[in-house]
């Protein structure tokens, strides 16, 4: 089986340092194993897009030169879709996960929501107040198919939500965490489809990851608690579920979540400020990965042919500018 290994940000601003290094373990693991990266635009949560995203996104790949192998690219001025699993950006295959989410609710696996704002700010204040973790109720589980037909055709607007099954442990393999076991009953019956008609991210990836024949998902941790939802998806649509990586966060010399307010975050300030794309890619590749020698510098190539899963650290990384000041005049 070859690698196919992809990276899917949402067009909401600018490469964060922490994208930079997703991209980069997903783009070294397939020039190892001689495999593909594909690169896939999400942006089906349409209020949270921005203006220029893409070609920021583009432009830092390619300073940094992280070529993808499949996705989107500008030609002459154009954002063209390029690869056999197209098209890549979510919003243009919204089809396809109309036919999936019929899937579902003809097997039972979905159900359509009707709960209103209020009814649902109003569980989550009740459960919040017993100190019960949020969590849809399971409201409209039972409607019939007639109470269900007869909302739709007043117009009421709704969501599709998946069925999770009572009690039922979900299991998966982490490449960094290990064996991971959630119960059923502590996930929450995930939206699938918005009352818009766009899906949510979770039903999309699922979608997307399993028609671009993904074999590993790479990906930041604070993924980590839906992928037990992701998991159960594949399951019930009979799939089988690609390799787990969730890569520990990036934090400051604090130890805390690296933000834009104490500096340099984005890869655009790098490049604007005249950094060697190399020795930002050598600096991130070594944060969270260590090699097998005692070195610090490393070329592209050398990092495609050294870079492997089971020396991904399981900690979360520093991110010190210092470190990658000195890198950049030694590069
Ligand atoms: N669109 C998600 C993000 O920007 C991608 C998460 C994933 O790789 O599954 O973080
Ligand atoms: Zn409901």
């Amino acid at each position: 089986m070859s690698v196919r290994v992809r990276f899917a940000p949402s067009p909401t601003g600018f490469v964060h340092i922490g994208s930079l290094r997703t991209a980069l373990y997903n783009y070294l693991l397939a020039k190892k194993h001689g495999g593909k990266y594909v690169l896939r635009i999400e942006d089906t949560d349409q209020s949270r897009l921005v203006e220029g995203a893409i070609e920021n996104l583009l432009s830092s790949m390619d300073w940094a030169s992280i070529n993808h192998d499949e996705g989107i690219a500008i030609r002459d001025g154009e954002l063209v879709e390029k690869g056999e699993y197209g098209p890549y950006i979510q919003s243009h295959r919204l089809e396809i996960y109309k036919k999936y989410i019929q899937g579902l609710l003809d097997s039972g696996d979905a159900y359509p929501c009707f709960c209103s704002k209020e009814r649902l700010e109003e569980i989550r204040e009740k459960q919040k107040s017993l100190g019960l973790t949020a969590k849809y109720d399971g409201h409209c589980k039972s409607l019939t198919k007639n109470e269900i037909q007869e909302k739709i055709q007043a117009g009421e607007p709704y969501v599709i939500r998946l069925k999770l099954p009572v009690n039922k442990n979900i299991e998966f393999d982490d490449a960094v965490r290990g064996k991971v076991v959630v119960n059923s009953d502590e996930v929450d019956d995930q939206v699938l489809i918005k009352s818009d008609g766009f899906p949510t991210y979770h039903f999309a990836v699922v979608v997307d990851d399993y028609l671009m024949k993904i074999t590993h998902v790479i990906r930041g941790e604070e993924w980590l608690p839906s992928t037990p939802k992701h998991v159960y998806l594949y399951e019930v649509l009979g799939w089988k579920v690609p390799q787990f990586v969730h890569l520990p966060n990036i934090l400051n010399t604090e130890k805390k979540k690296l933000s834009k307010r104490q500096g340099d975050v984005a890869v655009e300030d790098f490049m604007k400020k005249g950094y060697l794309p190399e020795a930002l890619v050598n600096y991130v590749a070594l944060i969270g990965w260590s090699p097998e020698e005692n070195k610090e510098i490393f070329s592209m190539k050398e990092l495609e042919e050294k870079f492997s899963l089971d020396r991904v650290s399981k900690s979360g990384g520093v991110f010190d500018v210092n470190k990658l000041n000195w890198m950049n005049n030694h590069y």
